[in-house]
């Protein structure tokens, strides 16, 4: 643990996790502090400092220039099969869940709740059929 430095931290493990996927893709050795820990009480990531992402120092300065690439746009996912709002243009649309599935499977005891066909931009709230 001494030659380990702290890259990124969070409160949720998705980002961690796919954080740690794309370092590791790239060769890094990436650590998530308390990452068991955590997985068996999530109810102390705050108390705990979050999933706090370590890498050895000799790897720290390659692996925080990569991970700023990403956020200012050099390396990006293909988004071009991305639906997009045909109100705005934003891509981002999400499907969300039915409440009147909700009902239903909680009733019947359905352990899960399906998604309904239309699409909701995240950006003005428009809905679209898929
Ligand atoms: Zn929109």
């Amino acid at each position: 643990m001494a030659n380990l430095v702290e890259i990124s931290h969070g409160y949720e493990p998705e980002g961690a996790y796919c954080t740690k996927a794309f370092l590791t893709a790239y060769g890094f050795h990436v650590v998530i502090q308390n990452e068991h820990h955590l997985a068996v009480n999530p109810a102390l990531r705050v108390a705990l400092g979050g999933y706090r992402l370590l890498i050895p120092k000799s790897e720290a300065e390659e692996a925080q220039d990569l991970l700023r690439s990403v956020n200012v746009g050099e390396i990006s996912a293909d988004d071009s099969d991305q639906p997009v709002c045909l109100e705005c243009g934003y891509i981002g649309l999400q499907r969300k869940r039915s409440w009147i599935w909700f009902l239903i499977a909680l009733a019947q005891g359905i352990p899960f709740v399906p998604y309904r066909n239309k699409l909701t931009c995240s950006d003005c709230g428009a809905t679209q059929q898929r």
